[in-house]
């Protein structure tokens, strides 16, 4: 008699599907190679300083000159034509931020050689003035104009000397 022939297929099962391996990452070789760091731009040229403000376009402060150390002198030729008056700048009464500056006019009445000697002499009566808040305003109060003539007693000789022997000393000296 022969065997029977088997009824089940011996094989074994095919095993159940693998579930679908997670995605592994790509092996990670080296780094590509990255493109040559591109040189930074040129950085562009410094703006040009400031051009520092030119003070005025009075004729009178190139034609000014010291006097001494406390105050500067200067004819005044308005639009470069002929002397019309004589000017001072007064460097003593700096507390007030802004400086002192008288003027006369010539007109008919003062000399250029009157009118420098009554500039000179409000220059010195501004030693008197101590530099302090409001000083400024006590000083321009002074009118070389309405001077008599026995309020200037000095010759230009004298106040020269005067205005020579004094010294900025907590100022600063500006030139
Ligand atoms: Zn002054």
């Amino acid at each position: 008699m022969e065997p029977p022939a088997p009824l089940v297929d011996p094989a074994a099962p095919t095993p159940p599907a693998a579930d679908p391996a997670p995605a592994t990452p790509p092996a990670e070789g080296p780094p590509p190679a990255l493109p040559p760091e591109a040189a930074p731009p040129p950085l562009p040229p410094p703006a040009p300083a400031p051009k520092r403000r030119v003070r005025g376009g009075h004729q009178r402060e190139e034609r000014e000159e010291p006097w001494g150390e406390c105050f500067k002198m200067a004819p005044v030729h308005p639009e470069g034509g002929p002397l019309t008056a004589f000017s001072a700048t007064c460097l003593i009464h700096t507390a007030d931020n802004s400086r002192c500056n008288k003027s006369l006019n010539l007109g008919a009445r003062f000399s250029l050689e009157e009118a420098q000697r009554r500039i000179k002499k409000w220059c010195l009566d501004g030693v008197a003035i101590a530099n302090e808040a409001g000083s400024k305003a006590l000083h321009m109060q002074d009118n070389p104009r309405s001077y008599s003539e026995g309020d200037v007693p000095l010759e230009h000789d004298e106040m020269d000397t005067r205005a020579l022997d004094l010294r900025l000393i907590d100022f600063p000296i500006l030139r």
